[in-house]
């Protein structure tokens, strides 16, 4: 398998204007149904937040209309904007190797917001992290990853194969969304594609970082999150054993 550092080569050398060109085949707009950013059946929603954003959302000024959610003002505790995420949890306690996004008691994402009449919205829209920025869109680079689950849609970028027979430039792939399958302007592909990039890298330098500064850690009966920064305990602050 690819080091995740040739991985991260690839995705630095992205063209922009090609994967802006696979979403405006696939097609996309938002129609403001909210499901991705609520829970899903009685699974809690999860998204993946990097600890830059997690202090980005801390500070960020929020929009809240009509007081449909209970998001503190700024600027927030750690544990308001993110939880250690669940994989690798278990009654409790265990090590776990990101952040997601904090949810409410319903299991939506803390952020969301809805009138009365269903349209959803994002009280930190401006500040949202790269993966609500990009959703329902992700990278595949070399057929190495499977971010977000199986995709409903693909677009292969450039016809290079390597040696095993995978497309060695990626594709950009699609997940469910009812929003896919709609025109899209070409400025409004190519804010995507840029994000889409950028999420793409960023990723992967996550990753790398994780890697490297990973040490186990008996987390005695609680929660440890490594990131790219070390070992967090739920509330962000550094572990220390
Ligand atoms: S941060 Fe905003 S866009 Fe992202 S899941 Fe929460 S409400 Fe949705």
């Amino acid at each position: 398998m690819e080091s995740l550092e040739a991985e991260l080569e690839r995705a630095r050398g992205l063209e922009v204007a090609e994967l802006a060109d696979a979403i405006e085949t696939i097609g996309f707009e938002c129609t403001r149904c909210g499901a991705c950013c609520k829970s899903e059946a009685d699974d809690p929603h999860t998204a993946t937040v990097f600890p830059d954003e997690v202090r980005a959302l801390q500070d960020a000024p929020s929009r809240d209309p009509d007081g449909s959610n209970d998001l503190p003002d700024a600027p927030r505790e750690w544990r308001d904007v993110a939880r250690p995420m669940p994989y690798g949890v278990e009654d409790g306690a265990g090590e776990t190797f990101e952040w997601a996004l904090q949810t409410d008691a319903c299991g939506d994402c803390t952020f969301y917001e809805e009138s009365e009449d269903g349209t959803g919205a994002c009280s930190v829209h401006a500040d949202r992290p790269l993966i609500c920025e990009t959703y329902p869109f992700s990278v595949a680079l070399g057929g190495t990853s499977q971010p977000m689950g199986e995709p409903v849609d693909s677009v292969a970028l450039g016809d290079r194969t390597d040696a095993t027979g995978d497309d060695e430039a990626g594709a950009v792939r699609a997940h469910e969304c009812e929003g896919l399958g709609r025109e899209i302007s070409r400025e409004d592909a190519e804010e995507l594609a840029a994000a889409l990039k950028a999420r793409a890298v960023r990723e992967l330098r996550e990753a790398i970082g994780v890697r490297d500064a990973y040490e186990p850690i008996d987390p005695d009966g609680g929660v440890v999150v490594h990131d790219s920064e070390g070992a967090k305990r739920p509330d962000g602050s550094t572990y220390d054993g």
